[in-house]
């Protein structure tokens, strides 16, 4: 009996040891966490003051400010233009990243989705008049029960997923969004007809800097951030984010892509 209590107290011991152990790895691991993060805010900040100079040259430039300049040029610099802001877009990305992951800042108040939905089909109508996308919006939802959470990270999260649907749709596609009641929530499903994401890559989408294999030599541009910072945001607002391909507008040749994200409609964290 003593014998047993003697082993029983030792391996409760060793027990508590290797918890303090595991605690303090953690522990580590998050300050070497909070570091790189820090790390990353203030390279990428010092890379965007430069860049947001030559853009405004290029403004400068492109209104004439130092003397007309022909059309060839113009069309050259408006390119240039348009790819410095697309790099701004992606160091703006990576600073919000950073700062959700290293103040987990976020506040709770009453949020509109359908309208948030709305004013974003709305910023988009320029790609999709000129690539003539049928965007279908329907809130099929029995109630308007408000949402708490973060109006701006809920609005980046779904700019990110309709813009996704506009960009990889092709010319005449088709983009749905349907609003709906769940048990306790709201659906949100963006589904598209355009390229699609194979097999390989779904359960990968959401990482970091991860981009589809069919994307590389398609030319589409972009920073494989995106859908990361959605599941954050979806995440950090107690739902979650799921991905389907092909979708139920699919075709063989535009197996199309499909978004779904609940969100719970009680107050959270
Ligand atoms: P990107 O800047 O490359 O669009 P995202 O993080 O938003 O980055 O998306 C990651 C990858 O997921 C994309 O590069 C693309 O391969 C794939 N993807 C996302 N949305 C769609 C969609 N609607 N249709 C097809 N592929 C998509």
């Amino acid at each position: 009996m003593i014998m047993i209590v003697f082993l029983a107290n030792n391996i409760a011991n060793q027990l508590y040891k290797m918890e303090q152990r595991l605690v303090e790895s953690l522990d580590k691991l998050h300050a070497a966490e909070v570091e790189k993060q820090k790390y990353i805010m203030g390279v990428v900040h010092e890379i965007k003051s430069p860049l947001t100079a030559v853009h405004s040259y290029l403004d400068v430039v492109l209104e004439d400010f130092l003397g007309p300049i022909n059309d060839k040029i113009r069309e050259r610099l408006m390119r240039t233009r348009s790819r410095s802001e697309e790099a701004i877009q992606m160091i703006n990305d990576v600073l919000k990243i950073s700062k959700l992951r290293l103040l987990d800042e976020i506040s709770f108040d009453e949020v509109k989705i359908g309208e948030i939905i709305t004013s974003i089909i709305r910023k988009n109508s320029a790609a999709i008049s000129s690539k003539q996308i049928s965007l279908k919006f329907e809130d099929r939802r029995d109630d308007r029960l408000p949402l708490k959470g973060d109006p701006v990270l809920l609005e980046l999260a779904f700019s990110n997923l309709i813009g996704n649907a506009v960009k990889y749709v092709g010319h005449n596609g088709k983009v749905s969004v349907i609003l709906e009641t769940i048990p306790k929530g709201v659906q949100v499903e963006i589904c598209d007809n355009g390229i699609g994401i194979p097999p390989k890559d779904l359960d990968k989408i959401f990482k970091d800097f991860y981009r589809a294999s069919n994307i590389k030599q398609s030319g589409y541009e972009g920073s494989g951030l995106g859908l990361s910072i959605v599941k954050q945001i979806i995440e950090r607002h107690g739902g979650n984010v799921k991905v389907e391909s092909p979708s139920k507008f699919g075709s063989e040749d535009k197996p199309g892509s499909s978004f779904i994200i609940s969100l719970p409609v009680e107050e959270i964290a």
